[in-house]
């Protein structure tokens, strides 16, 4: 499975760019034939999209414990971005420049309409559990058909973790299916063709975490991992985007939504992988492990340890003889958790 895995052919071709610089700037890129000689972001059309704003009179979710929006944070980062990357030569589109609402649909148009090179949403996180605090990053639908997307997305995750975390965060780089089963977002489910991710660089709900992010120099050193995980991207060749479930087609696995996040419950995500994990191994109570690996799936769908969740669910079901499901898990483990 594992040698038949695209993530493998993802990484194994990101290795090789690694160790080639000099080769691969002298290439051309064929998905948008475009000469990668000069700087790699040279021309490039690259939207940029900070996430939410506008909601401050009536959305008390998206706020850090000492006040800090998400919305002002994201805007803070992606104009810094914007200026960055138009240094480069490269042709910015901004979805907003203020502090107003944007719907969904218009700023994924505003990449169609211009056949953008890249989309960018750059968010910020929330959670209960207040000691969290690590990258995740999203493509759209199943990994095996959006390979250009997962690509940028793992560059997006490496350079967040090197610039922002000294490179010792576990990340996260896993599909938007795993928050929203059916549809996946919607910025990216309507961009869908175009290379796109969803950036969540860190946590605003860790309050060290939340005070870092109102430094300017703490948004810069982030605006900064981006454009180095653009350069990354726009070096290597890109894996084609088919045609959506045109390969595979997954069940929906139903998750906790924002509120349900908030609860007891799922403040455990990660006893109760531990504790399903200790179960396991000593053969004990396979239907109580498989229990509570499926409640931490469930309670934090895009944690570090979801995707191994699923791996141990698939394992279970194989032990107790319901192969079939224990190949579905398997699957959707592979298509929607890249990383871990
Ligand atoms: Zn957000």
């Amino acid at each position: 499975m594992d040698a038949m895995n695209p993530v493998g052919i993802v990484l194994a071709a990101c290795l090789l760019i690694a160790l080639m610089p000099d080769a691969a700037s002298a290439q051309t890129d064929r998905t948008r034939e475009k000469p990668l000689a000069g700087d790699p972001l040279g021309g490039r059309v690259i939207v940029v999209d900070p996430g939410h704003g506008g909601t401050a009179d009536y959305d008390d979710y998206r706020v850090g414990p000492g006040g800090e929006r998400e919305e002002w944070i994201n805007l803070r980062v992606a104009l810094l971005l914007r200026d960055k990357l138009e240094e480069r030569g490269a042709q910015v589109l901004m979805t907003r420049t203020e502090d107003e609402e944007v719907a969904l649909s218009d700023r994924a148009r505003l990449a169609v309409e211009n056949e953008a090179d890249v989309f960018v949403s750059v968010h910020h996180n929330a959670t209960a559990d207040p000691e969290v605090n690590f990258p995740i990053v999203y493509f759209h639908g199943n990994a095996s058909e959006n390979g250009a997307s997962v690509m940028l997305a793992t560059a997006m995750a490496d350079r967040m973790n090197q610039y922002l975390f000294d490179g010792r965060a576990p990340v996260s780089v896993v599909s938007d299916h795993t928050i929203f089963p059916t549809a996946g977002t919607g910025v990216l489910r309507h961009s869908y063709g175009i290379p796109g991710v969803i950036v969540e660089a860190s946590f605003f709900t860790n309050p060290e975490e939340e005070q870092r992010l109102r430094d300017p120099e703490y948004n810069r050193l982030e605006a900064e991992a981006y454009v180095m995980a653009l350069e990354d991207f726009f070096y290597q060749r890109h894996p084609e985007i088919v045609e959506k479930y045109s390969l595979v087609s997954l069940p929906p696995f139903e998750v906790f939504q924002e509120a349900g996040r908030m609860s007891e419950e799922a403040l455990l995500w990660k006893e109760d992988y531990e504790e399903g994990r200790r179960l396991m191994a000593s053969d004990a109570d396979l239907e109580r492990a498989l229990e509570l690996l499926t409640r931490s799936a469930r309670s934090f769908p895009d944690s570090w340890v979801a995707g191994k969740a699923h791996l141990a669910r698939a394992e279970i079901m194989q032990r107790l003889g319901e192969k079939e499901q224990a190949e579905t898990i398997r699957r959707r483990a592979a298509e929607f958790y890249v990383v871990p």
